[in-house]
């Protein structure tokens, strides 16, 4: 008989994908086919590249989320399965695995074009369906409103909210973050949807996070790419600069970023010792290519 595996300390339900990159020249106009160099086939979506590095960061680690049945499932799932994540609520659905499609010129200018595929079944019925959820619960926005809905109505612990992208959520959802972790587009798209505006307002990073603090949010991490992050909680804002380094590729910095995050939530840290952990992860992370392949495989120095 099989071990029962232990129970998660964090839980990711969201969004598994492949992205098919190829690098040419130039990237085509409409209507014209251009030779490109190469193609690669990686693992990414965001739910995916959040769960891998919160298990890379230390935490016992289950992702929930759906692909097809195609070849591309296994690729989409095979670095999480490397890494330990629980795999076994994956549902695998009829609708193809979702693809990233992302060309790539030689300037490092991309186009790029996502196929929700077996990500849009993620929905209310489908969270409900799989039970119970166990620990820290990581959200991000690439499957239905519905389904991200469903899974904080059975969260068992707080919630890392990364709305990526910014998907409307009914109010007691977008209150339900601590914390709500967003760069600073996203953030000001969040007030804007709190305040029930039809723009973003244009602010400093430290007003829009005092202002979703006064919504009622508990705690919002901004992050802020070179520039490090903003921890808002009870009342008051504070900067953690960036880790100097030379940043190559910045693909998937602001997941790793979360995932980290919440795997030292998971730990034990304060929300700010938790970030200055996560700046550090995802600093290593900007120094190589891709994005789940240039995840720290030890961060035993971290
Ligand atoms: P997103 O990709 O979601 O916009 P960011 O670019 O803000 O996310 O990056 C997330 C985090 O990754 C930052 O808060 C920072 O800790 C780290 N990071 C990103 N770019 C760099 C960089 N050039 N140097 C050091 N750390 C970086």
């Amino acid at each position: 008989m099989e071990q029962p595996l232990e129970q998660p300390q964090v839980t990711v339900v969201g969004s598994s994908n492949v992205d098919i990159t190829a690098l040419m020249d130039r990237l085509p106009a409409p209507g014209e086919t251009v030779l490109a160099d190469s193609y690669q086939l990686t693992p990414g979506g965001k739910g995916a590249n959040q769960a891998l590095a919160a298990a890379l960061a230390g935490a016992r680690t289950e992702f929930i989320g759906a692909v097809g049945q195609d070849p591309n499932a296994q690729i989409a799932l095979e670095q999480l399965d490397a890494a330990g994540v629980q795999l076994g609520r994956v549902a695998r659905v009829p609708e193809n695995t979702g693809v990233a499609i992302i060309q790539v010129d030689a300037g490092a200018e991309n186009c790029i074009a996502v196929v929700p595929g077996a990500n849009a079944s993620v929905d209310a019925a489908a969270v409900k369906a799989a039970g119970e959820l166990h620990g820290i619960l990581v959200l991000q926005g690439e499957i239905p409103a519905s389904g991200i809905g469903a899974a904080i109505d059975a969260a068992a612990e707080r919630v890392v909210l990364n709305l990526a992208p910014v998907i409307e959520l009914e109010r007691r959802y977008l209150l339900a973050a601590n914390p709500l972790v967003a760069n600073e587009h996203e953030a000001a798209l969040i007030l804007a949807q709190l305040d029930g505006a039809d723009q973003p307002v244009d602010e400093p990073e430290e007003a829009i996070a005092a202002k979703l603090l006064a919504h009622g949010i508990a705690s919002v991490v901004i992050t802020l790419g070179a520039n490090g992050c903003l921890v808002a909680e009870g009342g008051t804002v504070q900067q953690l600069p960036a880790v100097k380094v030379k940043a190559v590729d910045t693909t998937g910095a602001g997941d790793a970023f979360t995932g980290a995050l919440a795997a030292r939530l998971a730990a034990g840290d304060t929300l700010v010792q938790a970030a200055g952990f996560a700046g550090k992860f995802a600093a290593l992370t900007v120094q190589g290519h891709g994005a789940q392949a240039s995840y720290p495989r030890s961060v035993d120095n971290l």
